[in-house]
């Protein structure tokens, strides 16, 4: 009787051990697939790339976004207006 106790928990930490091993490898599986968050100052393509307006502050995506140059980029025809003034 005891025996079969003792096969029995063997198999179910097995069991377990195998589990806990392929959610491991799963998770490592999305996490490459996945972009970085952290560290990576380049832009994916798909991702929208989003500027400050320089008159207010605002966050714009960089296609909505007017320009006024390579680095400073306006959210409205009417703030960058205002720059020239
Ligand atoms: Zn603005």
């Amino acid at each position: 009787m005891i025996v079969r106790l003792i096969v029995f928990l063997l198999i179910f930490t097995l069991l377990w051990y195998l589990v806990k091993r392929i959610l491991t490898l799963l998770d490592k599986t999305t996490q490459k697939t996945r972009p970085p968050h952290q560290g990576n100052t380049s832009f994916d393509a798909d991702v929208e790339q989003m500027v400050i307006c320089k008159k207010c502050g605002v966050y714009t995506p960089r296609n909505h976004a007017i320009k006024a140059n390579e680095t400073d980029f306006y959210c409205s025809q009417e703030h960058y207006d205002q720059r020239k003034k």
